[in-house]
């Protein structure tokens, strides 16, 4: 039952505190990769929701979108497009630049790893502030195609990144505090 999936998806993932910093409580998801069971669970709830959206790519934001982003992939029949770190991809890249807490960071995209009119499912790990993700669909919405949905395993409601996600939906698995 779905619901005994994400109480072991929750169980799984491991709080932090101060990392990397000070007052941040970090949502570490290498100990949910520990749990086979667990981890299958989350790639499979994803799967489950998106294979019959007609998604052509799956675009994962480095670097832990990397992680759940392919396994997601290969299942619907889509391709991986991997968002990166600024200077990271070698060929030509379009660059979306947004704000962190304290000062900027840029989001690089291969340019013609996707094309005009495809439907996209962007996914990350966690969305605190949407900051994140608002970077990742401008950066594909530039190139004309089309965020079907962003998904994350884990929320924290309460930065209100959803808000700033306006319309676009956005499907996670747990919340956070
Ligand atoms: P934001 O842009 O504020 O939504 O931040 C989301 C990005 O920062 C994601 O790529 C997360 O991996 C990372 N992140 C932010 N806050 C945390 C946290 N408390 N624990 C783990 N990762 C975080």
């Amino acid at each position: 039952c779905q619901d005994a999936r994400i109480a072991r998806i929750a169980a799984a993932i491991r709080a932090i505190p101060n990392f990397p910093k000070p007052g941040i409580l970090f949502q570490d998801i290498t100990t949910l990769l520990l749990d086979t069971r667990a981890f299958r669970d989350t790639i499979d709830l994803f799967v489950e929701r998106y294979k019959d959206k007609d998604i052509s790519v799956v675009a994962g934001i480095e670097a832990r979108g990397f992680i759940f982003g392919p396994p997601v992939a290969l299942a619907i029949g889509a391709k991986f497009v991997p968002l990166r770190k600024p200077n990271k991809l070698p060929g030509e890249v379009i660059s979306e630049e947004y704000s962190l807490e304290y000062g900027k960071d840029k989001m690089e995209m291969h340019v013609g790893a996707v094309q005009a009119g495809e439907r996209a499912l962007v996914i990350d790990d966690l969305i605190a502030t949407g900051g994140t993700l608002c970077a990742a669909i401008s950066l594909l919405e530039r190139v004309a195609v089309h965020v079907v949905e962003c998904a994350c395993v884990i929320e924290l409601p309460e930065l209100k990144g959803r808000e700033r996600l306006g319309d676009k939906p956005l499907f996670v698995l747990v919340d956070a505090a």
